[in-house]
């Protein structure tokens, strides 16, 4: 990135400049309006729900309704702590519609990873390799495969920073084992289900394997491998799965 985009935070030290509205400065437990992360724009400019009124007025920022807000500048490591906290914004009835969905897809997916480990055994095999640029998980033993597995990565858990981070914002990742988990995405903002939504958040493992479990439903996946990492644990969705010939 540019330096003319690097700022000094108090808190953070070294960091990148980010646009947000006073609004959500000052009270960040509401709904966030901003695009989704992308490689070149991993935090895009937000403002609160007052501050989208004007916008929508205009469809635009201009001359017209520039000054009805008031712009601040952050730093990235503070817009990712404010935005996570706004995953406390949520109605009473959105929060028992969560639970009502997460319990349900958590019975779905332990009959699934059962079914899974009847008929294929992954728990079994000496080692198991996967190739992002393929999305195959391989599981072998004396370096010969006996199963095979297309993947989509659901996100990660990290046990240094105790954070989800979801593959769709993860652009360490090729793009092709994080495409399909957008669907998840997009059930999470028809839903207003911000656990589904928010990149990044404050987590445990449990938290990980709720989302894992929403997102082998909504994907139709058969099942989840969690894969041990450096730092954490990664999700992986099982999308299609057979035997080695
Ligand atoms: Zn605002
Ligand atoms: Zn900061």
């Amino acid at each position: 990135m540019p330096t003319n985009n690097a700022l000094q935070c108090a808190q953070h030290g070294d960091a990148f400049v980010t646009y947000v509205c006073k609004h959500l400065v000052d009270q960040p437990r509401q709904r966030w309006y901003c695009d989704y992360p992308s490689e070149d724009n991993r935090w895009p400019d937000a403002w609160c729900q007052q501050c989208d009124e004007a916008f929508q007025k205009e469809g635009e920022w201009n001359e017209k309704n520039e000054n009805a807000t008031d712009i601040k500048i952050i730093c990235n490591s503070c817009y990712e702590e404010r935005l996570a906290s706004s995953l406390e914004f949520l109605e009473q009835d959105v929060l028992q519609a969560w639970n009502a969905v997460v319990t349900d897809c958590h019975e779905e997916l332990c009959a699934k990873q059962d079914a899974l480990e009847t008929l294929f055994s992954l728990s079994k095999h000496k080692r198991w390799d996967y190739d992002q640029s393929t999305g195959l998980l391989t599981f072998s033993n004396n370096g010969i495969p006996a199963v095979i597995a297309d993947v989509e990565f659901i996100g990660s858990y990290s046990t240094v920073s105790e954070t989800w981070l979801w593959s769709w914002s993860n652009f360490h990742l090729l793009e092709n084992v994080r495409t399909r988990i957008k669907a998840v995405r997009e059930y999470g903002e028809h839903r207003a289900f911000p656990r589904l939504t928010i990149p990044k958040w404050p987590a445990d493992e449990v938290h990980g394997w709720e989302v894992s479990a929403v997102a082998t439903h909504v994907l139709s996946a058969k099942g989840v491998y969690r894969a041990p990492t450096e730092n954490g644990f990664l999700f992986m969705a099982i999308m299609e799965v057979g035997r080695s010939s």
